[in-house]
């Protein structure tokens, strides 16, 4: 027998419909790539994300099912483009301008986008590219008239031209909820990079999933701050949090530097706000050279995407009196998969241990399931200890890749392979060790390399750590410290290797530490062990 309730398709739009019905003057503080500062509200947002839905059908010949890239920052025009084109059941494809040339003509050919909206930053990288990308038809540059630059691009439509010639009064045509809405594609640090294709469902529902109270906790009266950029997994679901919650949205733009972040919190009044840790060391970097300088709205920070080192959660914590919560999620699960928040059992914890849980990457909201198992599928216990392949399942994780590639990371049973190992402990925290093709393998145990960096980072003088495993002739593989030293510092080998002696296991410590000037990153700001080990191939350990 079926229910009797109405049928109500969870559809993007309508997220966007119930902030301008609701918290119609609600504001969105964006940074503007033009410069300044710009504000409107949820009505406006509607509006002329209205507007542009019609514009693009007429203007663009967009169609239910066209997939149209944005390389853009985090502004209020880049939501309208969400709404506006997700509403007509076409697709968001969300481009990181910090991909390689290579990487970018492969992802939009081999997703076939119809066009592109691009910030007037990226204009110049198209205008060298478009000839390797010969299915797009046109590009729409993100400004006004009188901000539109002399280029060479194919069929330039200048952004607010377009949104003029549509109707605001335009009605959101109403579809299965499954349609597809939003792409994005994986970095692709081991082979081509894959599309994941997201549904208006699984937007919705992880939208849901985010705001609710033991994950980011996000209400009407947040003013929240997505610095996590909009083309890096779908800003972590904020774009729809924030709106289907009524928050009040800060959008940082083109400038991600300390003082700029500094600006944006500040003058935004911002509650929440969300980025990689990189972004953070910047910010308390610049707020340690000002020290008058405070964060008085600030009441939480999540932080993902990499580990979180401890002394960044300190910072905040102990010195600003913001709460750190430490995230874990990836493109294929929308991306959040775990929030590090206190559970009733952990919350009876004495503090220091309450420290060690925390820096955990936490526990599954409901609608992500998750497991550890060993090479052959059988499930591993939450010890705490016992580490294992992370397997995750729910409405927001993928179930296949775009043209199906790489699908060999999903089982029968609908479980994801997230290419991550980790242990769960008793209180249903989980920790990453590593992704499994960075674990240190020496004399057939495992060394993670993320908790080797985490803790190096606390030396005082490192500015940024990263280990890996090189070959050793008995040990099968030996780990490397990398360092970064901060500036003005002379920390040495020897001071780096005493902080750790007695905080790892005597056999954990790396054979040697080196310094050097940069780590390199990938354009998910993470550290880019592929390219590390490539530059230490030569490398010998001499004991
Ligand atoms: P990409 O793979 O394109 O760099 P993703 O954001 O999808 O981008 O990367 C997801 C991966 O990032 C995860 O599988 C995990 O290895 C790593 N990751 C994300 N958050 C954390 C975290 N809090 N701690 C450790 N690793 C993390």
């Amino acid at each position: 027998m079926l229910g009797l309730m109405q049928d109500f398709p969870l559809l993007v739009h309508r997220v966007l419909d119930h902030a301008a019905r609701w918290h119609g003057d609600t504001e969105i503080v964006s940074r503007a790539v033009e410069g300044p500062i710009h504000r409107t509200n949820y009505r406006e947002l509607n509006a002329r994300s209205r507007a542009l839905a019609d514009a693009v059908q007429k203007r663009l010949g967009v169609k239910p099912g066209t997939i149209i890239a944005t390389m853009a920052w985090n502004t209020w025009r880049h939501m309208e483009i969400w709404y506006g084109v997700m509403g007509v059941g076409a697709i968001v494809h969300t481009l990181n301008p910090r991909l390689f040339a290579d990487q970018l003509a492969y992802i939009v050919n081999h997703a076939e986008d119809q066009w592109i909206f691009t910030d007037l930053t990226f204009v110049p990288l198209f205008e060298k590219l478009q000839d390797r990308l010969p299915k797009v038809r046109g590009f729409v540059v993100m400004t006004d008239r009188a901000h539109m630059p002399e280029t060479t691009l194919r069929n330039p439509v200048c952004y607010e031209e377009l949104i003029a010639e549509g109707d605001a009064g335009f009605e959101w045509p109403d579809f299965d909820e499954n349609t597809a809405c939003g792409m994005c594609y994986t970095s692709g640090t081991t082979g081509n990079p894959k599309g994941v294709l997201y549904s208006h469902r699984s937007n919705v529902l992880h939208g849901l999933m985010c705001a609710l109270g033991d994950a980011m906790a996000i209400s009407g009266r947040d003013r929240i701050m997505p610095v996590v950029p909009m083309f890096h997994a779908n800003a972590w679901s904020i774009a729809f949090s924030g709106p289907l919650s009524g928050a009040s949205m800060v959008m940082p733009g083109a400038k991600l530097d300390g003082a700029s972040i500094y600006e944006m919190l500040n003058e935004g009044k911002v509650t929440i706000t969300a980025a990689v840790p990189t972004v953070w060391l910047m910010l308390l970097h610049y707020l340690e050279q000002n020290p008058h300088l405070k964060l008085p709205h600030l009441d939480r920070v999540v932080i993902g995407g990499s580990a979180c080192p401890e002394a960044i959660m300190k910072a905040f914590v102990e010195h600003y009196g913001s709460d750190v919560i430490h995230a874990w999620g990836m493109t294929e699960m929308s991306p959040i998969g775990t929030l590090g928040v206190k559970s009733a059992k952990a919350a009876e914890l004495p503090s220091a241990e309450w420290w060690k849980v925390k820096l955990k990457q936490g526990r599954p909201p409901f609608m992500v399931d998750m497991k550890i198992t060993d090479d052959v599928g059988k499930s591993l216990p939450h010890d705490g200890r016992t580490f294992g392949r992370l397997k995750v399942k729910g409405p927001s994780v993928a179930r296949s890749y775009f043209k199906g590639e790489g699908n060999d990371a999903f089982d029968a049973q609908g479980w994801f392979d997230t290419g991550d190992v980790a242990t769960i402990d008793e209180y249903g925290y989980m920790q990453i060790t590593d992704r499994a093709k960075d674990v240190i393998k020496s004399g057939g145990e495992w060394i993670s390399s993320i908790e080797l960096e985490n803790i190096a980072i606390g030396c005082s003088g490192v500015q940024e750590a990263a280990a890996i495993g090189l070959p050793h002739p008995k040990w099968d593989e030996r780990p490397l410290l990398v360092v970064v030293r901060k500036p003005g510092s002379n920390v040495s080998r020897e001071d780096v290797l005493a902080h750790l002696k007695g905080r790892i296991a005597n056999w954990w410590m790396p054979d040697d530490v080196v310094f050097v000037e940069e780590i390199p990153h990938t354009a998910t700001g993470k550290i880019s062990k592929l390219a590390l080990r490539e530059q230490f191939g030569d490398y010998r350990f001499t004991s």
